[in-house]
């Protein structure tokens, strides 16, 4: 008999992992706690595109789904960096031809609903999951209209339910379950840069832009309607916060001051700035991702992360690829199944949650410092003589499938090699010079 598996949360990962899971021939119930966004266009105040790299088109390949992504994704093959003259400089993200992708979340969100209820999925708007009971194999939803609740029971329940999971809450109330929250200092806003009259790109099209600024910084991810959508990352309080930042006057003059040439593509940017949300960034950690063989976390529920690395939903959908391999493994002995994979993704989604933290001091301070991008030429030009030798951090994480525990490890080691390179006192006039090309082959 087909077993029946529930999912709470129809976001992006439930609904990828909605089809994977109706793609191994169970019968797949998703309950989402909002409306059916296919009808409505809802972002929840949370980032409207987001970056697809190599661990995600992965995922999406395996089901299928990547050629209709394809279709509403827009390759950025380099930052380009904004100072605070407005002068620019670039970095690609790889080697010719290698980009990470902007998609928009709802776009994508449908894609996967329609892919995973074409294939025989049901899922079920307006309820919210309110109670699990793991002995029973059952969650109870509440309609979020009529407040009517109902309790299913199935062979397994799994919580794609977000950072704020409800079904992890039930999990962590069990003896021993760990978790931990972290909210990080900074804050973010979005901010929308509106298409030309004639719908083209304010900016260069095919490129995430950075505006660098120490503490703090702006992003601005494009949109295939001429629009950019930008992210001001700055701390609660303090120096340059978003708590300084409290009327007309202080916002006009703070952006004119730190990013002057982005003020002028936002004619009604203090409107934004007061009608678009403030928002807190948090990490949640949790073990182990399982009960028995009754319920799984997954994606964000499981390993919720800042996002400076663009990894959150890469690494979710990362979950649904391993998920299925191991069920495969395990011959869909669930139990088995989910002990490793609490164990093998626990370590990887640290190192993605660590790697996150570590690529926001690049990208808000780092890339501001010609130094550092001296550093990542030499790596570049080192790692396309001697490619089996060094892969960059960055590429390892965006365009492999290389383990993120793996990718932190390398990385570490790599910086640390780097740093006796980049003591040399003419590092920048010799850079280029099969001296330092040497020196990294024997150091290495
Ligand atoms: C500003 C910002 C930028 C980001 N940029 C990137 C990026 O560039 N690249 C990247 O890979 N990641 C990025 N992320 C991370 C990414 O958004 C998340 O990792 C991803 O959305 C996780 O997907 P999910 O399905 O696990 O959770 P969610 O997207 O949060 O979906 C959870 C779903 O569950 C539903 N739900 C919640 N509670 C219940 C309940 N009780 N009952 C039923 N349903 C419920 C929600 O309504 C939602 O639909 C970014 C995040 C932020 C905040």
């Amino acid at each position: 008999m087909k077993r029946n598996i529930t999912i709470a949360g129809a976001g992006l990962v439930g609904s990828l992992c909605a089809l994977y899971m109706s793609k191994r021939g169970f019968n797949v119930s998703v309950y989402e706690r909002r409306n059916d966004l296919r009808a409505e266009l809802i972002t929840a105040g949370k980032s409207i595109n987001l970056a697809l790299s190599e661990r995600g088109w992965s995922a999406l390949k395996k089901v299928g789904a990547d050629k209709d992504v394809k279709k509403i994704a827009i390759p950025m093959y380099k930052r380009i960096m904004h100072d605070s003259h407005g002068n620019l400089s670039e970095q690609a993200y790889g080697n010719p031809g290698q980009a990470i992708y902007s998609v928009s979340r709802a776009e994508l969100n449908a894609i996967m609903m329609e892919m995973a209820e074409k294939n025989g999925v049901n899922i079920h708007c307006n309820q919210k999951c309110i109670d699990i009971d793991f002995e029973k194999t059952s969650a109870t939803f509440e309609d979020t209209n009529t407040l009517r609740q109902k309790t299913v029971t199935s062979d397994l329940i799994i919580g794609a339910d977000g950072a704020f999971s409800a079904v992890r809450s039930q999990m962590i109330k069990r003896k021993r379950h760990q978790f931990s929250q972290h909210y990080i200092e900074h804050a973010y806003k979005e901010l929308l840069i509106p298409a030309n009259e004639d719908g083209t790109h304010k900016l260069e099209k095919n490129a995430l832009h950075i505006w660098p600024r120490g503490n703090f910084m702006l992003i601005a991810l494009p949109n295939l309607d001429g629009s950019y959508t930008c992210t001001l990352f700055a701390p609660f309080e303090g120096k340059d916060s978003f708590k300084e930042l409290c009327d007309r006057e202080r916002i006009q003059t703070y952006f004119k001051k730190v990013f002057p040439d982005f003020t002028t593509l936002l004619p009604d940017l203090t409107e934004q700035f007061f009608t678009n949300p403030t928002s807190s960034l948090a990490l949640m950690r949790t073990y182990p991702w399982h009960v028995n063989d009754k319920a799984l976390l997954i994606g964000d529920a499981a390993h919720a992360t800042a996002p400076f690395y663009g990894q959150g939903m890469n690494c979710g959908f990362e979950d649904c690829r391993v998920l299925d391999e191991l069920l495969d493994k395990y011959e869909n002995n669930f139990e088995n199944c989910f002990k490793e994979f609490s164990k093998v993704r626990k370590p990887d989604s640290d190192g993605m949650q660590d790697l996150s933290m570590q690529n926001f001091i690049v990208m808000r301070d780092k890339t501001a410092d010609p130094k550092f991008l001296i550093q990542k030429k030499v790596e570049q030009k080192f790692a396309q003589r001697y490619p089996d030798k060094w892969i960059p951090l960055y590429s390892i994480v965006s365009f492999t499938n290389i383990s993120y525990a793996d990718a932190w490890n390398i990385g570490m080691k790599q910086e640390k090699l780097m740093q006796t390179i980049m003591e040399n006192p003419n590092i920048t006039e010799i850079w280029d010079s099969d001296e330092i090309m040497e020196e990294m082959l024997r150091l290495i």
